[in-house]
């Protein structure tokens, strides 16, 4: 087995993940099974508990574990479903080792920091041999030079003493474009590589994100201060996609740079599929004008994008295999209490996922408007509950029809709790103990869920504590509004949808977590497709 460690440097937010997954695309398209590992450096256990307003979306896999975005991004660009090897927060892992401790597991040993870097390298392992794979491609989280994620860094150098030929670093750092001074700085690049050296890592490749393309003075400048051959510095300036990044790579031979270094030899090279769809990219020239309304507006647009990052691509991958252009808008939800014509300009209409009271009135009052104005509307998650209860509100006349999330002593309570889920939250047990991860749904013959996914067995991804009443089902479906899909048993609804409208679904799982490039999600198609028949 193999190894490539990547970590980050000068700033973050350059990229690191979307770097970590181009590289696993580029392996996986030279033949080799790959197996990606985020090493997070919070005492988080799982990141389940952060606030999306801060840390991004929480993505969840098929087996229930909450991770972070980059988990996503990997699935996105390999194609493939990931699993909880592929993900280990130092929270995580600092639990297993104390938890060894008080089993008796240690011998009687003293235990200390080295076991926390034994365990470390134990997960690499792990990763690889789970997915039987011949790259583990770890990504370091933070930045190189800050002291809570040096753990890590000493697991590679470790590994490396061990395993000289098969372990790499590949370095992603940052040259700046001062204003003042118009040209790239490669000071803090040099500096991020010293704070490597410094812990005994010598990097082997280095990827220079910046405004624009490294230019050959400075590429000599950096590969002479790193010790390396100008050669293996890889130019990464910005693009207007993320899916154009492997293609850069690919045009300086990255990958088989890397495997150069790794004395592997690639049997296959196929990025014809990728280099397809980066194709449809720019061949996208109708525009579709979806509206997001959602309530994490706080700190500006970049943090709402990072909290519905996969709504973001799930519309992108469905609009642009349709050959549309997506122009997505925020809309705060409190906005459109106050003026709900800002709903106007909008050919379809998303309320996400979400938790807590915050704007919720707002949500319903454009749930109204889509479904009376035979607007396209998709509602994921809490975006299905709000549709249920809108619909018990203003269709049924139960006027304060709620979900008991909001208000638990509603005479309506057309959203509830289960009496396990509840017990949990009285006992104040938050950690991974939402309904999560892949759950079987059967979709009912002759909805539209059913004809755009083409078959009836589908399974999706979960995270949520609340789920649809079944005592209100006939009243519901007596006016318009359809069940139409369920868990196998009959007893969770998992999609609703709304007789004699366009396009108006609500799903209880999150469908945006398995839409890929190559696989967008057909809700997504279904939706974006609806909207682009809707007259501005
Ligand atoms: N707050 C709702 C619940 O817990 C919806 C959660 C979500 O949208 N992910 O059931």
């Amino acid at each position: 087995m193999k190894y490539i460690f990547v970590s980050g440097g000068v700033i973050s937010g350059i990229g690191k993940g979307i770097a970590t997954a181009s590289i696993a695309l580029l392996l996986k398209s030279a033949g080799f099974k790959v197996s990606p590992l985020k090493m997070d450096p919070y005492l988080n256990v799982d990141a389940g508990t952060m606030n999306p307003i801060e840390h991004g979306e929480v993505f969840v896999l098929d087996d229930g574990i909450e991770t972070d975005q980059d988990l996503g991004h990997y699935e996105r660009f390999l194609n493939e479903s990931l699993d909880k090897n592929n993900i280990a927060t130092q929270g995580s892992i600092y639990l297993t080792v104390l938890q060894k401790e008080r089993n008796l597991e240690y011998d009687g040993e003293f235990v200390d920091i080295n076991h926390v870097t034994e365990e470390i390298i134990e997960r690499i392992h792990q990763a690889g041999k789970m997915r039987n794979a011949d790259v583990v491609l770890v990504e370091i989280g933070g930045t190189a030079g800050e002291y809570q994620n040096m753990l890590f860094l000493e697991a590679n150098r470790l590994l490396k003493l061990k395993k000289h030929d098969d372990v790499i670093h590949v370095h992603i750092t940052y040259l700046p474009v001062p204003p003042s001074i118009g040209e790239l700085k490669s000071k803090p690049a040099q500096m991020s590589v010293r704070d490597l050296n410094a812990v005994g890592i010598q990097p082997d490749i280095i990827l220079a994100r910046a405004e624009k393309p490294i230019d050959e003075f400075r590429r000599k400048k950096l590969a002479v201060s790193s010790g390396l051959d100008p050669e293996y510095i890889i130019s990464a300036p910005d693009v207007d996609s993320i899916y154009k990044v492997p293609l850069g790579y690919e045009e300086q031979n990255l990958v088989q740079k890397i495997l150069g270094k790794l004395k592997l030899k690639k049997s296959q090279k196929d990025l014809k599929d990728w280099k397809d769809f980066v194709a449809k990219i720019d061949n996208s020239k109708k525009v579709v004008k979806i509206g997001i309304v959602g309530k994490y507006f706080a700190t500006g647009d970049y943090t709402l994008a990072d909290a519905y990052v996969s709504v973001i691509e799930a519309i992108k991958h469905a609009s642009w295999t349709q050959g549309l252009k997506p122009e997505i808008h925020w809309v705060d939800a409190g906005k459109v209490l106050k003026d709900g014509s800002i709903l106007k300009g909008f050919q379809g209409i998303i309320v996400p996922g979400g938790f807590g009271s915050r704007d919720i009135e707002g949500k319903i009052v454009t749930i109204k408007y889509c479904r009376e104005n035979q607007i396209p509307y998709f509602g994921l998650c809490y975006g299905m509950q709000l549709a249920t209860v809108e619909f018990a509100r203003n269709v049924l006349g139960y006027k304060d029809a709620n979900t008991t999330e909001i208000d638990p002593k509603t005479a309506y309570p057309v959203i509830h709790i289960m009496p396990d889920q509840e017990k949990k939250l009285l006992e104040r047990n938050y950690g991974a103990t939402m309904r999560l991860g892949a759950w079987d749904c059967v979709l009912k013959e002759g909805s539209i869920a059913c004809s755009l996914y083409g078959k009836k067995d589908i399974s999706e991804r979960h995270r949520h504590r609340y789920e649809f009443n079944n005592k209100f089902k006939d009243e519901l479906e007596k006016k318009g509004f359809m069940v139409s899909g369920t868990t196998p048993d009959g007893k969770l609804v998992e999609v609703i949808e709304l007789k004699n409208h366009p396009f108006f679904i609500g799903t209880q799982f999150h469908p945006e977590l398995k839409s890929r490039p190559l696989a967008p999600h057909p809700l997504f198609v279904g939706f974006v497709k609806a909207a682009s028949k809707v007259k501005l």
